[in-house]
């Protein structure tokens, strides 16, 4: 049966790397003959542009019918003075609530090749292969908030944190599911010695942890898993979390990687799933066609795993990636003198010719 794919470019550099990405699942549908197609829906300031909305209803109704979607960037100065409810990046949001996207994986995997470039000493960095789970519509960011009232004479704010067991419970199985294909480790963050929603969470965990035995669980306070990440990445497998603590944690072991423009991610819902670089929309290099295909790509090779079950295929184009980089071709974010210089082109054809 045909796969549907609904492709929302964005802005900036979206079209470019998603066209980029297409390309490539193109290559692996000749290869493999999953039988995907592809449908063009706006999201962000283009759509906003075009009629009034950072994200169309049918750009929604699309989504949901979808099987996967593959999501490039939204946003862009000339949109700074929109009014806040109709700004581009309200679509990402949108979309995490209106597909029900209750996952967010971010892999952070240094190879040998991409140590380099990580702030960290490439001894400390070169095998770092983590993912972190994410819950992504739950906790402080969609709790009650209260912009401003007095309170004992004076003004203040406050965001409220809750977190229910199931949403607890159906993250864990996730991470733990996810564990299972890989080093069969899931560490589990909290601030337990403070927080009451962080005391269910981890009796949460525990509990849902029973029933996979296989699986190693350890837990970590949120301060000092951001120690750890930066001092020991590579004792981490699978890390999983709250949305405020993951937002965190993921922006950080992003870093390690030493590129933006090499960053995939995943935001899983029950029904669909979206794939999106963890990059922006990168307004100061869009349509001069230098932008770094690879996160893009890569977020590809993400939905063929996590949506498609398409393991094999997804390998083919992480290894096609590897072994463009191993080869000295880099865009310009990553080249230095004694490499192969390549425009998003180049290196999506060298990618292609990999595969
Ligand atoms: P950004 O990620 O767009 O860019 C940061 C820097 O990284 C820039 O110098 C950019 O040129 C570079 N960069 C990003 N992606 C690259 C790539 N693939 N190849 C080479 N270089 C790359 O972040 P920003 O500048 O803070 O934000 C720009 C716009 O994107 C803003 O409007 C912001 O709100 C939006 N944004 C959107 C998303 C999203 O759509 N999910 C995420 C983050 C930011």
């Amino acid at each position: 049966m045909t796969k549907h794919i609904v492709v929302i470019p964005g802005d900036g550099i979206g079209e470019e790397i998603t066209s980029a990405a297409v390309s490539v699942l193109q290559k692996i549908d000749e290869k493999c003959h999953i039988g995907m197609d592809f449908t063009y829906k706006m999201a962000g300031g283009t759509a906003y542009d075009s009629c009034g909305s950072p994200l169309p209803q049918e750009t929604i109704d699309a989504a949901k019918k979808a099987d996967a979607i593959l999501f490039g960037a939204v946003g862009g100065t000339q949109w700074d003075n929109v009014k806040p409810t109709l700004r581009p990046e309200r679509a990402v949001l949108g979309l995490r609530k209106a597909l029900g996207l209750y996952v967010n994986l971010r892999p952070v995997h240094v190879s040998d090749i991409l140590a380099e470039y990580s702030p960290l000493k490439p001894e400390i960095v070169t095998g770092t292969d983590v993912l972190i789970v994410r819950e992504l519509i739950g906790g402080i960011y969609f709790g009650d908030k209260c912009e401003s009232e007095i309170h004992n004479g004076a003004e203040r704010a406050w965001d409220l944190e809750n977190y229910s067991v199931p949403e607890v419970q159906r993250i864990t199985k996730f991470a733990m599911r996810a564990a299972r294909k890989r080093r069969h480790k899931v560490t589990s963050v909290d601030k337990s010695n403070v927080l009451a929603t962080s005391r269910l969470w981890r009796r949460t965990v525990i509990d849902v942890a029973r029933d996979y035995p296989d699986v190693e669980l350890n837990h970590l306070y949120v301060d000092n898993c951001a120690m750890q990440l930066a001092s020991n990445p590579k004792q981490f497998d699978v890390i999983v979390t709250g949305n405020l603590f993951g937002d965190i944690l993921s922006d950080e072991a992003a870093v390690l990687g030493g590129s933006i423009g090499m960053m995939p991610s995943a935001s899983i819902g029950e029904a669909t799933s979206l794939y999106e670089p963890i990059h922006g929309s990168a307004p100061d290099i869009a349509g001069k066609g230098i932008a770094n295909p690879c996160a893009t790509i890569l977020s590809a090779a993400m939905l063929l795993r996590y949506s498609f079950n398409e393991d094999k295929a997804a390998a083919m184009i992480e290894q096609a990636v590897d072994k463009s980089l191993a080869e000295g071709w880099r865009t310009p974010d990553l080249y230095k003198d004694g490499f192969k210089k390549a425009d998003t082109h180049t290196m999506t054809q060298v990618v292609l010719s990999n595969i």
